[in-house]
Formats: C-alpha cells, sequence, structure tokens
C-alpha cells in the first residue's frame, strides 16, 4: 500500500506527490524541474533497492539554495521498470523515502514530485519527453512555466522542459549527459536556451536571479 499520508498518491496513473505547505500562494511561482536518475542519484537502471542510493552532491547543493530563495523545486521521473513489471510502486516509494531522507539531512527538500510508470512502447501525455508531468505540476503548485528551468541528463528531459514553454534546460554531465550531448544541443531555439556545458556554480547564478525577480 502506498502512504497516503504526505499527500502522494497515484492519479491519473501518474503518481503525484505535494510537499510544498504553501501551496495556497496566489501568485504564480518559477520552479527547477529536476529529473532523478541520472542527476540527482547516480544512474542505475531500474533502480529499486534503497541500499543504492548514492546523491549527486552538486546537484542537491543547488536545490538546497533554491529552497532557500524561495523557488519550488519538484523532481519529475520516468519509471518504466513500473510498467515492465521489474518493481511496483511501494519499492517506487521505499527508493524515495531513502533519497528524501537522504536529501533532507544536508539540507535539500522537494516541494513537488511527479512519477510516470509508463512503458515506452506505450507512453502517455505523461511520460517525458511528453510534457504532462510538467503540467499536472503547474496546476498542483502554482507555477509560471515561463519563469521555470528544467535539469536533467538526457535529450528527453530537456524536450520535456521545451515542450512545457520553459525558459532553459541543462544538461548535466553525470547519468547519460554526455551521451546525449550532441543530441540536446539541437533543441536550441530562440525560445529554448540549452546549457550543455553544465556547470553547477552557473546553475545556482540563475536561481540566485530568478529569486530576485520576484521581489
Ligand atoms: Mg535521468
Amino acid at each position: 500500500m502506498i502512504n497516503q499520508n504526505n499527500h502522494r498518491h497515484v492519479h491519473n496513473g501518474i503518481w503525484q506527490e505535494v510537499r510544498d505547505t504553501n501551496i495556497y500562494s496566489k501568485r504564480d511561482s518559477p520552479a527547477l524541474f529536476i529529473d532523478r536518475d541520472g542527476t540527482i542519484i547516480q544512474l542505475i537502471d531500474y533502480l529499486n533497492d534503497p541500499k543504492l542510493v548514492y546523491l549527486i552532491p552538486e546537484i542537491i547543493s543547488i536545490i538546497s539554495i533554491a529552497n532557500k530563495k524561495g523557488i519550488k523545486v519538484i523532481m519529475i521521473t520516468n519509471q518504466s521498470g513500473i510498467s515492465r513489471g521489474y518493481f511496483d510502486w511501494d519499492k517506487f516509494a521505499s527508493v524515495q523515502n531513502v533519497i528524501i531522507n537522504k536529501c533532507k539531512k544536508i539540507g535539500a527538500t522537494f516541494d513537488g514530485i511527479y512519477a510516470c510508470p509508463d512503458h515506452p512502447d506505450k507512453p502517455t501525455k505523461f511520460r517525458k519527453p511528453n510534457p504532462g508531468m510538467l503540467f499536472a505540476a503547474q496546476i498542483d503548485l502554482k507555477i509560471d512555466l515561463s519563469k521555470s528551468f528544467i535539469i536533467g541528463d538526457t535529450i528527453s528531459d530537456l524536450e520535456a522542459g521545451k515542450r512545457a514553454g520553459l525558459k532553459q534546460g541543462w544538461l548535466v554531465p553525470t547519468g547519460h549527459g554526455m551521451r546525449d550531448r550532441q543530441n540536446v544541443s539541437n533543441l536550441a531555439d530562440s525560445s529554448f536556451n540549452v546549457h550543455l556545458d553544465t556547470n553547477y556554480k552557473d546553475i545556482e547564478v540563475v536561481v540566485t536571479k530568478l529569486s530576485q525577480e520576484r521581489s
């Protein structure tokens, strides 16, 4: 059974978890969308063992800064291992608990978490590169997508961000980041800024700037 506390539940076929305590703020906020596997934690295919969670310290530092600056942090993750029958939502939850608790210990928290179980052969509007999870977060957390950005290790992350109308995306060097470099560069255009040589310090600058724009 999935823990019904903490506002986490499977709805419309995806995991939707709103952890933000300030969801009733009227104003649309900027958000930082972040992929999980290969971006927040070290890439292990179809991870379902909580003992194999290894955080990537540079991104955790960005999350912590965003938390302090009032930028919402939203995890968006494809989890096709569920539709492939490799693990279930309970296993997913046990891995998530470890990630969340490890992050919390070092001062990084998530305002929202979205996970899509779709098989790549039968994707719904939620499976990245489709932007459905970002649109779900937009409604749940009152996000201004045009002021938001995305960090991921694959082209599907950045493409989802672009299709959701985000301003910019960052490809990290971890996970599949090096593999997808060339393809991701083709996503760049006048409406969507792509950062390939991701320097985590540069992301910190953008996060800080975003928070200043709000005040
Ligand atoms: Mg990834």
